[in-house]
């Protein structure tokens, strides 16, 4: 017990590793391993995204110059990043929140 009484008093003094999560959100890691972003304006509907994620969640309609990102099915392997060759995809640098319905993000208006 002595030996501990050290790290007891210090875990006593010192502020949680912790956060109160949702209340307080974490600072970002850098190198997280997140969801994606797409800078539309930049893409040319090549399709490459789609055609490596292996989680279906790109999914790029030619005909009506739409893509859409479902979030809840990427995991995060950035497969797509190294993929696109406008560079108008990025990782995002949170992670996204937890949800009760599988949000799509849609991207409209391509060059
Ligand atoms: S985001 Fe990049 S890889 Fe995906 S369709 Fe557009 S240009 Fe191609
Ligand atoms: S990060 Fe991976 S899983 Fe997520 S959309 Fe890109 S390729 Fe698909």
């Amino acid at each position: 017990m002595p030996k501990m009484l050290p790290k007891v008093i210090k875990a006593l003094v010192q502020k949680p590793a912790t956060v109160r999560y949702p209340y307080e959100k974490p600072e970002p890691v850098e190198g997280l391993r997140s969801g994606v972003k797409f800078n539309i304006k930049k893409c040319d509907q090549c399709q490459d995204c789609e055609r490596v994620c292996p989680s279906a969640a790109i999914n790029v309609t030619y005909a009506e110059k739409k893509l859409e990102y479902f979030p809840f099915r990427c995991i995060c392997c950035h497969q797509c990043i190294a993929s696109c060759s406008q560079g108008a995809i990025t990782a995002e640098t949170v992670a996204r929140s937890p949800d009760y319905k599988k949000v799509t993000d849609v991207y409209m208006g391509m060059p």
